[in-house]
């Protein structure tokens, strides 16, 4: 754990939150079974051996269980091909007992992750990597959106964050992440600024925000001096050795809110994950919650 003594800033606790979400999933859970006697289950797939991504599907698969949903969990070799990775995909697609999908991203290089994540039938993607869930979310159109900045959006609602109106800046630009956080805090009537690799002046730009979206994949990359006075950080990197992307201690100094790593953001987007698949096998069961 960082420590969390000397700093100015409050802490946006992801926990006690994803806790509250997982109860109520729970709930949901028993509901379906009741109505339908079918157990909501989420599929994930793992291609290779990336330890990290090992670490995250193992999490995902036993929190499912923790909540009484099924857990299938499909694991490929690391030289599989696009095709092999599609067919998996396609028979849980048709599979009725399967209610979300889950592909463990990153893939290894070769594969066509783009092509793996269209496969999926909207109606079980459950963590919104496909291009008809993107487009429905950046609309405002129903659709499960990517569930870390999904769950990124809960902790802001819930630590009373403004973002009518407030001048917002995300670094990264990832499909899973800092594209769609940027959307929607735009959605949230905020002004946004996406930053990414080819950003010039980027520690002006991030001096401009009063909500900052960190996710950028390395550790401790945002500075304290770059931080405007009473800023709000939510620190989506998750490095080795639980390091985030935000150098903890000296951006909290000028923070007014900052998510811890571990603790923040990762339990609301496992939380997010479960809930979201629930409400899709409710759907597909035409059960009302
Ligand atoms: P990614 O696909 O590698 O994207 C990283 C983004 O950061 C890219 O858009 C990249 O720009 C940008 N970037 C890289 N270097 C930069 C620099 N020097 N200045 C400005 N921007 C820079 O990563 P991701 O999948 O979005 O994940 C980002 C972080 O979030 C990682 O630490 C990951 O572990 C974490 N994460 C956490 C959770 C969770 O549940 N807690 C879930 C998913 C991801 P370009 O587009 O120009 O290359």
């Amino acid at each position: 754990m960082p420590m969390h003594s000397e700093h100015s800033a409050k802490l946006m606790d992801g926990r006690p939150l994803a806790k509250r979400i997982r109860e109520a999933t729970a709930e949901k859970v028993q509901r379906i079974r009741e109505a339908t006697g079918v157990t909501p289950t989420l599929a994930t797939i793992l291609v290779g051996e990336n330890t990290a991504s090992a670490v995250y599907v193992r999490m995902k698969r036993a929190r499912c269980e923790e909540v009484g949903m099924k857990s299938l969990a499909v694991e490929l070799p690391h030289d599989s091909t696009t095709e092999q990775l599609l067919a998996e995909v396609r028979k849980l697609a048709s599979d009725d007992s399967v209610h979300g999908i889950v592909i463990q991203h990153p893939v290894p290089k070769p594969i066509d992750r783009r092509a793996a994540f269209e496969a999926i039938p909207l109606a079980k993607d459950v963590d919104g990597v496909t291009s008809a869930a993107i487009g429905r979310m950046i609309l405002g159109m129903p659709a499960l959106p990517a569930c870390t900045p999904a769950g990124i959006m809960r902790l802001l609602i819930e630590y009373d964050v403004t973002l009518d109106g407030a001048r917002a800046v995300v670094i990264g630009r990832s499909p899973i992440l800092g594209r769609p956080m940027a959307s929607m805090l735009i959605n949230a009537h905020a002004t946004v600024t996406l930053c990414h690799s080819r950003t010039r002046d980027l520690p002006v730009l991030v001096s401009s925000a009063e909500v900052l979206i960190a996710a950028v994949g390395k550790p401790n990359f945002v500075q304290g001096d770059w931080i405007k006075s009473q800023a709000v950080v939510v620190d989506a990197g998750y490095n080795e050795g639980n390091v985030g992307d935000v150098d903890f201690s000296a951006v909290a100094e000028r923070a007014s809110l900052i998510t811890p790593v571990p603790g923040g953001v990762g339990p609301m987007t496992i939380a997010t994950l479960l809930e979201q698949t629930v409400d899709a096998a409710a759907a597909q069961l035409r059960v009302n919650l």
